[in-house]
């Protein structure tokens, strides 16, 4: 455990109840391990991020041979071969159609670039719109126009006067599909909206909670017939998490606009890309300089990270990852089965590789009680999770094995006993 008399400012993170953290000095698979020698089963992939398991070999040597030949150079006005490499790569994995890659640096900047290219392109075709819509409890990011468009709440209500207002469209429970499609309808059909984005197919930080495909394709059918621009963020769902490479082929659609980036590294260094179609690309391509894409950070495209993503890409190629994604998928749905005769929790749920369940809080909502010490409890059993309020979920990496992942919900049933008895 590490004194916080330490300048460091953590996220998502109350200093003045975590006085005391766990230092962690190294990882492999799916473990990682503290400076006092504990290891801990990441059963979050570390915030969502590792796929194929910590310190992929294949990754790391490709991290530090491209270290040592290209750190780093300016992306506008010049290119290297680690993007290129990695944009042919993506463009021949992605739904059809997608056939530009933008880099950037995160999730969130991925979903900003989205956003301004869904402007950029109403824009430059002449014909402005600038409305967004988004869904009921949906997560985007962190900056100020990400936050926009996501759920607003306790996360972002000090910063409410900075964010602008989006056209939100209710959840599609089960159910009640039909009211979120004819919410869409009615949004689309008044005009001025430049573009919809969602979280396909699960809701993460909103709750981890699932529609179905056949939702996903009903949405995506409205947004056509008004020419509402269709944008998918895949932050989360990205490589493999649904049990498919991205969430939207299980709907058989294509998105105009892509968001990825967590698992875009194998989880290993930050790099984030926004896909988007000709359309799009051309509305930005012209003669006149007013017209192209105003968007950069300094480190887009670093060449160290697009090694990195282009050793994940190669592993995607040559490695059976779909086949050890069904293989966790279905020890997750057994997982849930067994939860269900659990009368201490409900809602127990999965897809792909994501199982989450919801505990009956003292608190609703993200500040719930329950998820700080039902944490605490999990580390001193050897498994790092990190509730959502009262919503448990175990999204581990794809090398866990059979005994790791009964381990873990055995530690879960165990720490809920102690903490919510
Ligand atoms: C995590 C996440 C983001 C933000 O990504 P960062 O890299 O944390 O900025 C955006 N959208 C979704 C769906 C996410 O899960």
């Amino acid at each position: 455990m590490t004194e916080l008399s330490s300048p460091v400012w953590h996220p998502f993170t109350q200093h003045g109840i975590e006085t005391r953290m766990p230092s962690v000095v190294l990882a492999a698979g799916a473990w990682i391990e503290t400076n006092d020698g504990q290891r801990l089963f990441d059963a979050i992939s570390s915030w969502w991020v590792v796929t194929h398991g910590h310190c992929h070999p294949k990754i790391v040597a490709a991290m530090q041979s491209q270290a040592a030949v290209l750190d780093q150079v300016i992306f506008a006005g010049m290119t290297h071969e680690p993007a290129e490499d990695v944009a042919r790569k993506l463009v021949g994995i992605a739904p059809a159609g997608l056939q530009h890659v933008f880099f950037s640096d995160s999730g969130s900047t991925s979903v900003e670039v989205a956003l301004k290219m869904a402007l950029g392109y109403w824009r430059n075709i002449g014909k402005t719109r600038t409305g967004i819509l988004a869904l009921e409890h949906a997560y985007h990011g962190d900056t100020v126009g990400t936050m926009s468009a996501g759920a607003r709440g306790v996360f972002n209500a000090t910063y409410a006067p900075l964010l602008f207002d989006v056209g939100r469209i209710p959840f599609p429970y089960e159910g009640r599909e039909q009211a979120t499609l004819d919410a869409l309808e009615t949004a689309c059909r008044g005009g001025n909206v430049a573009a919809f984005i969602f979280e396909p197919l699960i809701l993460g930080a909103g709750g981890m909670l699932i529609y179905s495909a056949e939702t996903l394709a009903a949405m995506h059918r409205i947004c056509r017939h008004h020419d509402v621009l269709f944008i998918a963020d895949e932050v989360m769902t990205g490589f493999g998490r649904t049990g498919r490479m991205f969430a939207c082929e299980q709907a058989e659609i294509a998105p105009d606009i892509l968001c990825l980036a967590k698992g875009l590294t194998g989880g290993s260094i930050p790099l984030a890309a926004t896909l988007s179609t000709s359309r799009i690309f051309d509305a930005h391509k012209s003669t006149d300089r007013a017209h192209m894409f105003f968007h950069s950070s300094s480190y887009t495209a670093n060449p160290i990270a697009c090694a990195a993503a282009s050793a994940n890409l190669d592993i995607w190629a040559e490695e059976p990852v779909l086949r050890r994604i069904a293989e966790l998928a279905d020890l997750q749905s057994v997982a849930v089965e067994r939860l269900r005769s659990d009368t201490r929790i409900s809602n127990a749920r999965s897809i792909g590789t994501i199982a989450a369940f919801d505990l009956a809080a003292q608190r609703d909502g993200y500040l719930s009680d329950i998820a700080l010490p039902l944490r605490d409890a999990c580390r001193k059993r050897g498994a790092l999770i990190r509730p959502l309020g009262g919503t448990v979920y175990v999204m581990p990496p794809y090398c866990t094995t059979e005994a790791e992942l009964r381990n873990v919900f055995a530690a879960i049933s165990d720490a809920i006993g102690e903490v919510a008895p």
